[in-house]
């Protein structure tokens, strides 16, 4: 029997997932859930975690090392922050471009407004805490946690992924240069093999996806809904046409930005990228987290797209860590929901002012779900917007986060097909059918 294609097997229990949740939810379910399935989805995402840091750091030596030279690896790294610059810079206009059409804070009414930010001054408490933390680190901060006093110790988050990059790209540098070659090659070749048996792990991991959405999914549902699903659902209707709003912004970019770029920037088709790429978005949709869905998506674009080892190794674990298309398109837009709620104009000073924050922010934001919240609060300060506003978005956050991901991770992925184009390193292949 043929084997159900992937991105199906993750609808399949996404749907289930979804549909459980649901049921769960209108059942008075919640604990049985968190006890019994909830930790599927934990552990599911432990594992994508687990195996994202030997991954970056196997794939990413074994890419070097494959490299002609240093000047092909400062090419590539120049058109990759070119290009991740020049998409987040796209994606934010494209959400003040939306936001200030729809204008979706008009209609938002004053009692709700007050009522919400009534409920969540505790939550809007820690977010700005965590953003005030941010903010405080002096300006060479970023530099300083990219490099690791312990390369052991760099696991897991997002500050840290950077730590591996950059042990891994010494150590891949080291090896092309080091000048007795005879030695070297022994060290080449386990890498080579080592990428071989992580990329089959990956596979093995992908087994369970199933039931990691599953039971990701169908928990996320049962705490989005609460102890009072009803009172839930009517809080996600007076916030539908924000996130409407955002979900057009995301859309643009990827059925219109993305293929664009693709079509004429790599002569790449949309469709042909879509079914190779189709596993990751969903994944991405499942965990809301880019870094856990990183190893799929080094995957697919090595395995199904034709992105070179040396490539992909070096674009999308960065990428990750830095390109956040659909997590800026979202902070224009919630930043200028925010201030239509309170009646506040924003003019073109601090719409371009929102357009640089945002960009830095989304550079700055962790690659794990949630985070672009809180960078949200710094986007929010740097043009006189009330935080508390914040607590106007909290409902649909998850979900929107959900969805922001789906577009962090396609942006990766086009760059990396992109950057590959362009560097003579697109190997044609079949994409599965
Ligand atoms: N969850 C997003 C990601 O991991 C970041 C965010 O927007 O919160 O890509």
């Amino acid at each position: 029997m043929k084997k159900l294609a992937l991105h199906w097997q993750i609808i399949i229990g996404l749907v289930l997932g979804l549909l459980y949740g649901l049921l769960a939810a209108n059942s008075g379910w919640q604990e049985f859930t968190a006890d019994w399935i909830a930790p599927w989805g934990t552990i599911f995402i432990n594992m994508l975690k687990m195996i994202a840091v030997p991954l970056v750091l196997i794939s990413l030596v074994n890419g070097i090392s494959g490299l002609k030279d240093i000047a092909q690896l400062s090419s590539m790294g120049g058109k990759t922050i070119g290009f991740y610059l020049i998409t987040t810079v796209i994606a934010v206009t494209i959400g003040l471009l939306v936001v200030n059409v729809i204008k979706p804070g008009k209609s938002f009414s004053e009692e709700v407004r007050t009522e919400m930010v009534a409920q969540n001054e505790a939550k809007v408490k820690s977010t700005e805490e965590q953003a005030q933390a941010q903010k405080e680190s002096g300006p060479l901060q970023f530099l300083v946690d990219m490099v690791p006093a312990n390369i052991f110790y760099a696991s897991g988050n997002n500050r840290n992924m950077l730590q591996v990059i950059f042990f891994a790209l010494l150590f891949g540098i080291a090896l092309i240069i080091a000048p007795d070659a005879s030695k070297t090659q022994a060290v080449k070749d386990f890498f080579d093999g080592a990428n071989e048996v992580i990329l089959k792990m990956v596979d093995i991991i992908m087994y369970f996806a199933p039931i990691g959405v599953f039971a990701l999914l169908g928990n996320i549902m049962v705490e989005l809904a609460g102890e009072d699903p009803a009172a839930a659902l009517e809080i996600l209707k007076g916030l539908a046409i924000y996130s409407i709003t955002v979900l057009i912004g995301l859309a643009l970019m990827v059925f219109l930005i993305y293929p664009m770029i693709l079509k004429f920037l790599a002569g790449f088709s949309y469709r042909e990228f879509f079914k190779g790429i189709a596993p990751a978005q969903l994944l991405a949709f499942s965990t809301s987290s880019s870094a856990a869905t990183l190893p799929l998506t080094m995957e697919r674009c090595e395995e199904k797209l034709g992105v070179s080892n040396k490539v992909a190794s070096f674009v999308l674990p960065l990428g990750a860590t830095i390109n956040m298309d659909g997590t800026s398109c979202y902070q224009a837009v919630a930043a200028v929901f925010i201030a239509q709620v309170y009646g506040m104009d924003l003019d073109l000073a601090d719409q371009l002012t929102i357009v640089l924050t945002a960009t830095l922010a989304s550079i700055g934001s962790a690659a794990v779900p949630g985070a672009g919240i809180i960078m949200l609060a710094i986007v929010l300060g740097s043009v006189g917007v009330p935080l508390e506003g914040i607590s106007l978005i909290f409902a649909v956050d998850r979900p929107l986060d959900m969805c922001r991901t789906v577009v962090n991770v396609t942006g990766d992925a086009t760059v990396a097909t992109t950057v590959a184009y362009t560097e003579n390193e697109l190997i044609p292949h079949p994409v599965e059918k």
